[in-house]
């Protein structure tokens, strides 16, 4: 079932690229594992599943230990400054950076571990109080701010788009989010890179990679619900 799935999702961002004139192989689909068994994780790998986001450090941790290394795990849930240490070498993008101060410890932890962490700056374009990220505005001083750390290198940007009906409502949102990415490549910041515009979930991943994603990630439309009562 779940691989199947995986092949439902991907022939649909494949024809959200044919759509819009671009190259599926520019796409990369993250499988969104919080919640779902080990057992879970190893068939989506079977399938070819590389790259897996987990929201919770612990988690993330217990299953990079119990899974194969050439797995590229994505850190997509707000991450705690006293959490950072037990991540920053396991993590391949660090999806949901939002403030200078987070980006400071994850400096300072890969230096000490002496590795790069690659992050993405987490923008709350559609300004949900409920949601963690920088506002539009502060979105392009976080970007310098990070760059002049060591050991840490800003990769693009991240959103998480509200909950609708309709996932055109959610259109205006990715196109913004695009539009920061540009300008903020326009200015040519020394140690930004900006290559990744992480945006879409189940619901709308398919308008999101329409807008630019180049990854999606996408939990529901693989795994199934998820029961948190468990
Ligand atoms: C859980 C989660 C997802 C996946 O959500 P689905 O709707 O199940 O696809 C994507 N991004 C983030 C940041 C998440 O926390």
């Amino acid at each position: 079932m779940i691989q199947e799935n995986i092949k439902h999702v991907e022939e649909k961002i494949d024809a959200a690229c044919k759509k819009s004139g671009r190259n599926p192989e520019d796409v990369t689909l993250i499988a969104v594992s919080k919640t779902k068994p080990i057992s879970m994780l190893k068939e989506a790998y079977d399938y070819g599943c590389r790259d897996f986001g987990e929201n919770k450090v612990q988690e993330l941790v217990d299953k990079w230990e119990q899974l194969p290394k050439d797995i590229r795990w994505h850190m997509i849930g707000h991450l705690q400054r006293n959490k950072v240490k037990y991540i920053v070498d396991k993590v391949y993008l660090i999806h949901s950076v939002d403030s200078l101060r987070l980006a400071e410890e994850i400096s300072k932890e890969a230096c000490k571990k002496d590795v790069t962490v690659s992050i993405l700056v987490e923008v709350n374009v559609a300004g949900e109080e409920s949601k963690f990220g920088s506002t539009c505005e502060e979105a392009y001083k976080l970007v310098e701010d990070i760059a002049k750390l060591p050991n840490i290198v800003v990769k693009g940007l991240m959103t998480i788009a509200p909950y609708v009906e309709n996932s055109e409502e959610n259109r205006q949102y990715f196109e913004k989010l695009h539009q920061i990415y540009v300008d903020i490549v326009d200015k040519n910041i020394d140690n930004v890179y900006m290559d990744e515009l992480s945006m879409g979930m189940t619901g709308d991943y398919e308008v999101a990679v329409t807008e630019g994603a180049t990854y999606v990630r996408v939990g529901t439309g693989i795994f199934g619900e998820r029961n948190y009562a468990e």
